[in-house]
């Protein structure tokens, strides 16, 4: 589903004084909004048009550092301007912000206006019209977990990110009582992005103290990747706003659970049906189905970095803890790393269970979209189905352990270059190669804990 705000609607509403504000913003490559606050007035005369941002943006870190070794930009480019092309089809209110709409916007060259290739939404929109070729679309829908916390996140900010105490005492999944107590922030989460045209399906408990899952309707592809964007955008300023802090690192403490962002996806015809259904099949699936996944599978190493992007993200792949190690499928099995869900049924799909919640949603469906691709174009063989506990499966293939390892993997992975092109995929590798670079500079609070006075 699109935005709910014509450009009519908006022009309207700010005739009438009910909007004031509209927030122009790109997806930058760690998956959040950048952008510009413009006033109602100036961007309904102007800048809907397009506006301009430094073209750092899609080559900094968490912290907008500007990172060396990028071919698209740096120093010696000069750090010149992208175009922001506003996707009026993106326009929204922001209920949980007064007088706000929002727009997202495409990136674009500031001479040429073609797309930025490696700019999130396009690599995404590459991808579609890929599988558009083979008269597909897929729809898909991510998970959002998270940890909410007692305290906000300016507090936890300045007690230098010891006090973290989560707002719950237990392990909440499916708890009624405890989310209960959480109503204040997830309420207006629910209803707040569902008056923003995000169709919400519910929130929950998840399984560890404090910690939150948020779904939402499966929708095409880049509408996913939106909503996914917007929400967990929502989520952190409505908790600022109660005076909670939320985070969605994969993996906050050794002794909890990590945090994951399943993606549920299923490829559909021209005639709007699942294709992944064939009754006749095994499980109910169908040839487009078995290629897709075997695709899916056999490039389960290639693509793991856009899945988990940080030295943290390696943190939360952890036996027994129902964040997968194993690259293999199994029918509704959460031990494994892809979970056949719907068997027999109209949404028969596949759940990749390998993504932490810090991915970038945006690039996560992009590389899935196409490693199933190639599985289709290839018609490659599906293996039969892991069963039992696949955490203690011999010989089946691992996630990758290290974003070392998923790195090099990204870098030599000749699909990915075929669907991205050498360019993209250079310039991630460099973003992957950059995380383990600071990383490696770093001291950390476990290592002056273990050697300060023993080593
Ligand atoms: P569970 O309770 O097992 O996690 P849900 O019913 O909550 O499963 O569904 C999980 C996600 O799967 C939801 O976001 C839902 O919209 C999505 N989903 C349902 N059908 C399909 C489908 N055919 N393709 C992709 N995603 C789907």
């Amino acid at each position: 589903m699109p935005g709910t705000l014509s450009f009519e609607d908006l022009k309207t509403a700010i005739a009438a004084g009910n909007i004031d504000t509209v927030l122009a913003c790109i997806v930058d490559m760690q998956g959040r909004l950048m952008g510009k606050r413009f006033h109602a007035q100036h961007f309904i005369d102007s800048a809907y048009q397009e506006t301009h941002c430094c073209n750092y943006l899609l080559a900094t870190d968490l912290e907008m550092y500007t990172v060396e070794g990028y071919a698209a930009t740096s120093w010696a480019g000069g750090y010149g301007d992208y175009v922001m092309k506003p996707d009026l089809s993106t326009l929204r209110p922001v209920p949980w912000l007064a007088g706000t709409a929002l727009v997202l916007c495409d990136v674009l060259d500031h001479h040429t206006h073609a797309e930025v290739p490696h700019a999130p939404r396009a690599m995404l929109k590459q991808q579609i019209a890929r599988l558009a070729e083979l008269g597909l679309t897929a729809k898909m829908a991510t998970e959002l977990e998270f940890f909410l916390f007692e305290k906000s996140f300016d507090e936890i900010r300045k007690s230098g990110f010891r006090d973290l105490e989560p707002i719950s005492g237990y392990n909440e999944d499916y708890h009624i009582l405890q989310t209960t107590k959480e109503e204040a922030v997830m309420r207006p989460v629910r209803n707040h992005l569902f008056a923003a045209g995000i169709p919400i399906e519910n929130t929950k408990g998840e399984a560890e103290t404090g910690q939150e899952e948020l779904n939402i309707k499966y929708a095409p592809a880049l509408d996913c990747a939106d909503f996914h964007t917007i929400s967990k955008h929502a989520v952190k300023e409505i908790a600022w706003a109660n005076g909670r802090a939320v985070s969605f690192l994969a993996k906050w403490r050794s002794d909890k659970v990590g945090s994951s962002s399943h993606i549920h996806q299923s490829i559909w015809n021209d005639r709007d049906e699942n294709a992944f259904c064939d009754p006749s099949g095994d499980y109910g699936m169908s040839d487009t189905m078995r290629h897709y996944l075997a695709g899916l599978i056999k490039y389960a190493a290639d693509y793991t970095y856009f899945l988990a992007p940080y030295i943290n993200s390696y943190k939360r792949f952890q036996k027994g803890t129902f964040a997968p190690t194993k690259t293999v499928w199994s029918v509704d099995n959460r031990t494994a790393g892809f979970r056949l869900c719907g068997e027999g049924t109209k949404a028969l799909r596949i759940e990749c269970r390998i993504g932490g919640s810090d991915l970038n949603p945006y690039l996560a469906l992009a590389a899935q979209m196409a490693a199933g691709i190639k599985g289709l174009q290839d018609k490659l063989d599906l293996a039969p189905p892991a069963s039992g506990d696949v955490y203690e499966a011999k010989r089946a293939a691992e996630v990758p352990h290290t974003l070392r390892d998923a790195r090099d993997a990204l870098r030599k992975s000749k699909m990915l270059r075929e669907a991205f092109g050498d360019a993209v995929i250079d310039h991630y590798a460099r973003a992957a190669e950059w995380e383990i670079e600071a990383f490696d500079r770093a001291v950390t609070d476990y290592e002056v804990a273990r050697g300060f006075e023993r080593a």
